[in-house]
């Protein structure tokens, strides 16, 4: 066998010093074996012995020991409990189970890794849900609780039924958590030792806790020890969408998607036909060999209607187009003519920059009552010219400014509408991206693709889709409660996670989370064949190669698990399959039921099983022992389960988890991914150079090519593109980071309040701070009261205060304010002390606390709203050369800084208002009322919808993650036009 010297060096070198992760397993070698001559110590004890321990471990670490002290004894006694449980069996969700597991040396490594706070990466079938459960018992030994989260109840209620049985023995409690569990339950199950449950259920408890009126009513008891399952796919995929508490807007629904749809829709009518005849145009040229000017046909169809089937397919059979498209392009962009590309055009869409807009020829062919809606003015301009207008009173000023601001917003919300419409009708198809059932329009998830039921697309996209499709345009909800899981994860004392593909997303591990990852090597040598990728030229063509695949495989007998990216694939298999009479299981969106079930016997001899991507993770597949030995290829090692992939996805860690299905624990196994030219992956980046190694081998309709250097080039376009990825999530994260140190703010405040006996002392500074509030206003920190506006301060106070005051004429002449300021915090606060003399002491305690934490949560609502607003806000103004970044922070301090004086004001003038003793009563029998509902009837907060829509937190922001493009991406004004004018936008369209 030849080795080149390159390899050779590597592979010594990799001998002499080992890879980083060698070296970090190696230092544990140690601990390791320490652990394995202490179980072997453990056999002689007796049973009650051995449970002891637990009590035992406890109180040495009161005695002031260390986990890492005792971990070596903790996790020799968890072993030597699974040793003794070999042999028993009991029912796991509903079948009986035989208990059959003792802990490997690799899963005790990987159970140190967590312990240490990082993330093990362990592959498929390695058994992570036993690793687990050694630094969960050890965690939780402390007494301040240890979270298990994995992705969803199915496997949350297997892995306690199943693994909790350990706990129990060893006398830790354990409990899971699920929707539609009452308070009390929750309570309990918080209470255990140890607690399973997904990310979201963990994640909308913390918010409810901060919306609940009674301390007990509050759930969770602090964040100590988090292990995170299939960590990637909570804190990468899942991560990029907030948990957002929504109740519905008040007020009337000014949305007008029914208005512009019929625009939008003729737009797109006329845009299609247009695409069409250059098409048509543009292959008349090419067989005339005018190549350069269907270039540019191509160019324009390519803007226009990215997705259009007909120039899809026209590119990928012939691949030199493509280079012939990218050259005219730059042609175009070096001599600033792109506007001549745009000009026939009505709407521009550039997927590679996630823009869509209107252009010029759209606003001509309107008409004039429409084009008024598309030209906004520059509101800042407009106001301040009002400001400067002197032949106006201030009264009519602000009048006139509220009126064109509401112009503004009726305007801007119109376009804005016209926008998202034209996304949903040329970007989102119908059984790809979304599914309409029952009346919906329901996101279909891009992993998993299972419908993601109660989340809606944000920033209106969602009832744009609705109108499209002609259904209910459901209200737009208002944010109550929110946190991405970033946020919601970061508050643990120590995070840790698991999965079978941590490796490729390290880098955001570390710089999010500050998580290590750690590759743990596998208990046998995986032998799994990964085949080189499969490329051919349209998707058709690869689609009737992956049935022959599989008929041919299935004839043999081997099983056959099929990776597809969306429902629709699946669907478009399996009729073909069904066509050819091949017996086979369609897991999609439709039936996510079975998905485990389904799943599990993938393995089984002649298994033909059809899957969305990720569907089912977390599910072992045991392969039936007949299968290992059919070989299908000369060349490969036994058979086992065959993956075969139908596209690459966008992220390399997808594909690895989908090829990670097969070949556990040593099986036998292979994977194959199939791809086309047309593949989204493949068209967006990259497909040029191979659709040019493509033409030079001369490959043929049908042909396949499969090359080394494709799939590296595959490779690095996934790379660029996870960098991407990841550049936009920590994008949102900084938005985020703004409003949480805000949320942080609140939620001490509130639970300050509803966990002290009074918050009298609270209201007494309450009242300080308004009161320096209003004399920062009325005075100018100088002089004495008779050069100030006392009337205008006289009548503030009174109106917050409910009671007033007046100066004696040697008051108004000598008092400093610092003097005012004494006099009217005794007078605010004996007013107060004389109205409430009337109400028993602790109705008057529970009132004010019920008043203060109801007003904190209406200003706190409020200001959600109005962060959101800025957030858009920004994005819609442009802010020149500005950081938008920068002036979101800025303004969200003002802002809050403003909502937190409200609260103040407006707590004092509740309380105050109608201080009676017959009003007190009455307040506190409603809220009694209130308080027993939440508790009662959990419903009551499900009534509120629980969903995180896509995009940045909360609802809308200027950059959005999961839809392909991006709301208006705000411009600078001296930036170029996007037009492609060359001109500065502020010169340009932005006139
Ligand atoms: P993962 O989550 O790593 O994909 P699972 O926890 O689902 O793996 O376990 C995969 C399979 O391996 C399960 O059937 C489990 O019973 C089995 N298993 C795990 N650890 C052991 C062990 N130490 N000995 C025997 N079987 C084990
Ligand atoms: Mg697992």
């Amino acid at each position: 066998m030849a080795i080149s010297i390159g390899d050779f060096l590597s592979k010594s070198l990799t001998r002499v010093f080992g890879s980083k992760h060698e070296r970090d397993i190696k230092t544990l070698t140690p601990i390791i074996e320490e652990i394995n001559k202490i179980y072997e110590g453990l056999s002689s004890l007796s049973e009650d012995e051995l449970k002891a321990k637990t009590p035992e471990f406890r109180q040495r670490l009161e005695d002031g020991e260390t986990l890492d002290d005792i971990l070596p004894e903790a996790y020799a006694v968890v072993k030597e409990a699974c040793r003794r449980m070999v042999g028993q069996s009991w029912i796991v969700m509903g079948h009986e189970t035989e208990w059959n597991m003792v802990p490997f040396d690799c899963q005790l490594i990987g159970a140190i890794v967590l312990h240490q706070g990082n993330i093990a990466e362990m592959a498929t079938g390695e058994g992570k849900s036993l690793v687990a459960t050694m630094p969960l018992y050890l965690n939780a030994l402390t007494g301040k609780g240890a979270h298990f989260i994995t992705v969803n109840d199915y496997l949350v209620q297997r892995d306690v039924e199943w693994y909790g049985k350990i706990y129990e023995y060893l006398g830790l409690s354990v409990a899971f958590i699920t929707s539609n569990m009452s308070i009390l339950a929750r309570q309990a199950a918080y209470g255990s030792d140890i607690t399973y449950g997904t990310n979201n259920e963990f994640g909308f408890d913390y918010l409810r806790d901060n919306m609940s009126i009674r301390p007990e009513d509050q759930v969770q008891r602090g964040f100590n020890y988090a292990l995170v399952d299939e960590v990637d796919s909570v804190l990468v995929d899942e991560a990029r969408t907030p948990l957002i508490i929504s109740g519905p807007v008040g007020g009337s629904n000014t949305h007008k998607y029914e208005e512009m749809k019929p625009l939008v829709q003729s737009f797109v009518r006329d845009q299609t036909k247009l695409v069409s005849k250059k098409i048509a145009e543009a292959e008349r040229l090419l067989n005339d060999g005018e190549n350069y000017e269907a270039g540019l046909l191509l160019l324009q169809s390519q803007r226009g209607t990215p997705k259009n089937k007909r120039l899809m397919k026209l590119l990928s059979s012939n691949p030199e187009l493509k280079k012939l498209i990218m050259k005219v392009e730059s042609e175009y962009i070096r001599d600033k003519r792109m506007t001549e590309i745009d000009e026939e055009l009505l709407f521009v869409i550039d997927e590679r920059n996630h823009t869509i807009n209107f252009t010029d020829r759209a606003l001509s062919t309107m008409r004039p009552e429409e084009r008024e809606i598309f030209v906004l003015p520059d509101l800042n301009e407009v106001l301040s010219e009002i400001e400067h207008d002197d032949t106006l009173s201030t009264d009519d000023k602000a009048l006139k400014q509220d009126e064109i601001t509401r112009e503004f917003a009726l305007k801007s919300e119109k376009i804005h509408n016209a926008n998202q419409l034209l996304r949903a009708y040329t970007l989102f198809e119908k059984d790809q991206q979304y599914v309409v059932q029952d009346g919906k329009v329901m996101i279909v998830d891009e992993f998993t693709g299972r419908l993601m039921s109660g989340r809606r697309y944000s920033d209106g996209l969602h009832q744009a889709l609705e109108a499209k499709e002609n259904v209910t345009i459901e209200q737009e909800t208002q944010t109550m409660a929110t946190i991405t899981l970033q946020n919601y994860f970061r508050m643990y004392d120590k995070l840790s996670g698991m999965t079978g593909t941590a490796e490729t997303e390290a880098t955001e591990f570390w710089e999010i989370y500050k998580l290590d990852v750690v590759v743990i090597p596998t208990n046998r040598p995986i032998v799994r064949r990964d085949y080189d990728d499969q490329v051919y030229r349209t998707r058709r063509e690869k689609y009737n190669a992956i049935v022959d695949r599989i008929r041919y495989l299935n004839e043999l007998g081997r099983p056959v698990l099929v990776g597809t990216v969306s429902v629709d694939v699946s669907e478009t298999l399996s009729r073909m399959l069904k066509r050819q009479g091949i017996r086979h299981e369609v897991l999609n969106a439709k039936q996510h039921k079975r998905e485990a079930e389904i799943v599990a016997n993938a393995g089984r001899h002649g298994a033909v099983t059809i899957a969305t991507n990720m569907a089912g993770r977390g599910t072992d597949i045991k392969l039936e022992p007949v299968v290992r030995d059919i070989k299908s290829d000369e060349h490969e090692i036994p058979g086992g389960l065959q993956i075969i992939g139908t596209e690459r996805h966008e992220a390399r860690r997808i594909d690895r988890q989908l090829r990670g299905r097969s070949g556990r624990q040593g099986d036998p196994g292979s994977s194959m991914f199939y791809l086309s030219l047309e593949d989204d992956l493949m068209r967006l980046f990259g497909s040029e150079r191979i659709a040019g190694v493509m033409e030079r081998l001369g490959v043929e309709e049908g042909e396949v090519i499969t090359h080394g250097m494709i799939t590296r080039a595959i490779d690095r376009a996934q790379k660029r593109v996870e960098a991407q990825n990841f550049a936009i999530r920590k994008h949102l994260l900084e938005y985020d980071n703004v409003m949480n140190a805000q949320r942080e703010i609140i939620y001490d405040m509130r639970n300050a309040a509803l966990n002290s006996e009074s918050v009298r002392d609270r209201i007494n500074e309450m009242m300080e701070d308004v009161i320096d509030e209003l004399l920062n206003e009325y005075t100018d920190g100088r002089g004495v009261p008779a050069d100030w506006d006392m009337d205008g301060l006289i009548t503030a106070f009174t109106s917050t205060f409910f009671m007033t005051f007046s100066l004696t004429e040697d008051q108004e002449l000598t008092f400093s304010v610092e003097a005012l300021r004494d006099y009217l915090i005794k007078i605010a606060k004996s007013g107060y002390d004389h109205k409430a003399s009337g109400i028993k002491s602790d109705s008057l305690a529970w009132n004010e606390r019920v008043i203060l934490l109801t007003t904190i949560d209406q200003h706190w609502k409020e200001h959600l709203y109005e962060m959101d607003q800025l957030k858009e806000g920004i994005g819609l103004r442009g802010y020149g050369q500005k950081d938008p970044l920068v002036e979101y922070k800025r303004e969200g301090y003002v802002t809050f800084q403003n909502t937190v004086a409200a609260i103040s004001s407006s707590t004092l003038k509740s309380i105050l208002k109608g201080l009676t003793a017959a009003q007190y009563e009455q307040a506190q029998r409603q809220e009694v009322l209130k308080a027993s509902n939440a508790q009662t009837s959990h419903e009551d907060y499900s009534a509120y919808e629980e969903k995180s829509v896509s995009g940045p937190s909360p609802g809308r922001a200027p950059q959005k993650a999961q839809t392909i493009v991006r709301t208006d991406r705000k411009i600078g004004r001296n930036e170029l036009c996007p037009c492609g004018s060359g001109k500065k936008y502020k010169q340009c369209c932005g006139k």
